[in-house]
């Protein structure tokens, strides 16, 4: 019988302060196609000599088909979908993967690759019964270059277990976000993974060098290489970043990471309104120059739930808004200094109303562990609704007291923070229970707005399967078509994380 307490423990284990979240309802989520009325489409359906014939390539640990060993891959982080697979495979190498998927394919069985099952579209989890395809034992360093700073790992390698080594030699990763202790690198490729820290290193398809990957007829594309520069005709590792297990599995990365920074300083500041922080960005833009590495904000539900929901300290009282601002530099006194300074000049200039920087690594901490964990504590109260928008800046918040307008009383709270930075909102709307009423009062409404204000329906989360329905919002009739000729192309069987990304035609 599944025990689902053990399963949201399972949930849960990775993330440091999650541990402290009860979930308000321990209900197992309704299966997706039930909740979202989906058809299976035509693939083959796994039968015992399949499971006896992978527990030939894998050895018999790796291959789970217990119920209550499956049951964690079928569900995912936010507790929103649930599949239907009997069986799990966990390959340790590319040469396993590649026979793997060369046999789905000709048996015609449809696959979902999974990371580290933290993405928030729906897209880790099966929707019927996919196979699920674990990378979390791929997760060895392959080689590190200190002096260009490429770190070539296998694609299952924990993010934050990357930082740590990275950071030991005096580099950090690229990129950084609350799920960092349990998704993988794989994953944050083939979602192209934005987080805390694009507004000062890019995004992934700026600082992935190189990717191997496996087609779906079991063909590895070998693009591996560590070079800054390769124009070797067509860039085909960027066909894997934010393609979501769709055309490929990513087995193998090359990533640069930059050089680690001397000097660190947080700011936390209160705020009046968002037309402030708008403000504010700008003067942080100009007074910080080139040190400023992250400009986050939330408005007050977002951080007033979470300190009450996970116990968190908000080092300043009450406010409408809150900016958080980070700076990485080379020089701890100058930077604290420039930081120390800005924060004085806004505060005379009305824009902050009350502030504290720190440089301390445990101040530090507590700041951003109020800001990494806005999104888990949202869980604790009941169902969660999770957008995640890019806009123009102007109108970056317009959608928060839209939403909350449209829906009254229906909602426990609406909230929004995000990367000011890069545009990219996220707005939570929590409510008691799941509803389809609530559901339609929100979707496509969103969505529709978004696209008025000219902005995306997705910034960083991808389209996963629960958003393929909405894509024609960001995206034109043409561009559409080519991805379904990709698709067609690389994966004519259409078994690799089928009912995600593309609409049905
Ligand atoms: C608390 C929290 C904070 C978050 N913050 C951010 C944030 O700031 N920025 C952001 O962009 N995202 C954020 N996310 C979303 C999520 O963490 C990212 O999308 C992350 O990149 C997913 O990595 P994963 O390993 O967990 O992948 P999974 O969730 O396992 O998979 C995500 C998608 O990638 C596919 N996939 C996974 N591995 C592979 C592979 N090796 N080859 C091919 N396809 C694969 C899956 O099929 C799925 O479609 C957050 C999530 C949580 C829970």
């Amino acid at each position: 019988m599944i025990n689902s307490l053990t399963l949201f423990v399972t949930y849960i284990k990775n993330f440091k302060v999650l541990n402290q979240v009860r979930c308000a309802s321990q209900v197992l989520p309704q299966f997706s196609s039930e909740k979202y009325k989906v058809k299976r489409k035509p693939f083959g359906t796994i039968e015992a000599s399949d499971v006896d014939y992978f527990k030939t390539v894998l050895s018999e640990d790796r291959v789970l088909t217990d119920d209550n060993d499956v049951l964690p891959f079928n569900i995912d982080w936010i507790k929103n979908c649930r599949g239907q697979s009997k069986l799990v495979l966990k390959p340790k190498t590319t040469q396993e993967v590649s026979t793997i998927l060369k046999y789905c394919n000709q048996k015609r069985l449809a696959v979902c690759p999974q990371g580290g099952n933290t993405g928030l579209v729906g897209g880790s989890v099966p929707v019927f019964d996919e196979i699920v395809l674990s990378f979390m034992l791929m997760n060895k360093i392959i080689s590190f270059d200190e002096i260009s700073g490429a770190l070539i790992c296998e694609a299952g390698c924990i993010l934050e277990n990357l930082d740590n080594y990275v950071r030991e030699r005096n580099l950090i990763m690229p990129l950084d976000l609350g799920a960092k202790g349990s998704c993988h690198i794989g994953g944050n490729i083939s979602t192209n993974a934005g987080g805390l820290r694009l507004l000062r290193y890019g995004n992934l398809h700026g600082s992935v060098l190189g990717v191997e990957a496996v087609k779906a007829d079991g063909t590895v594309i070998d693009c591996l290489k560590s070079l800054k520069k390769d124009n070797t005709g067509y860039h085909l590792k960027h066909l894997f970043i934010g393609s979501e297990g769709t055309l490929g599995l990513v087995t193998k990365v090359a990533i640069h990471c930059p050089a680690l920074p001397k000097a660190v300083s947080v700011g936390f500041f209160g705020v009046e309104k968002f037309e402030d922080i708008l403000r504010l960005y700008a003067n942080a833009k100009s007074s910080l120059g080139e040190i400023l590495s992250a400009f986050e904000m939330a408005d007050n539900d977002s951080i007033s739930s979470t300190a009450k929901n996970l116990k968190l300290p908000n080092p300043i009282s009450d406010y409408p808004f809150y900016v958080l601002l980070e700076t990485h530099g080379s020089d701890e006194a100058h930077d604290s200094e420039k930081l120390t300074r800005f924060l004085e000049k806004e505060m005379e200039s009305g824009l902050i109303l009350d502030g504290t920087v720190t440089s301390d690594p445990a101040k530090m901490q507590t700041i951003w562990n109020l800001r990494e964990n806005i999104a888990a504590a949202g869980l604790v109260e009941g169902y969660m609704f999770k957008y995640d928008v890019s806009l123009p800046l102007r109108n970056y918040y317009s959608l928060v007291p839209l939403l909350r307008q449209r829906l009254g009383a229906k909602a426990s709270r609406v909230y929004g923070y995000g990367h000011v930075g890069d545009g990219n909102i996220h707005i939570n709307v929590i409510v008691p229970k799941y509803s389809p009423e609530a559901s339609s009062m929100l979707e496509p409404y969103i969505f529709e707005e978004v696209a008025k204000l000219k902005g995306s329906i997705s910034a960083e989360h991808g389209v996963g399967f629960r958003k393929p329905q909405f894509i024609h919002y960001s995206k034109d009739a043409n561009a559409l078509q080519l991805m379904q000729q990709l698709k067609q192309l690389m994966d004519p069987n259409g078994i690799l994380n089928p009912y995600k990304v593309l609409p049905e035609i």
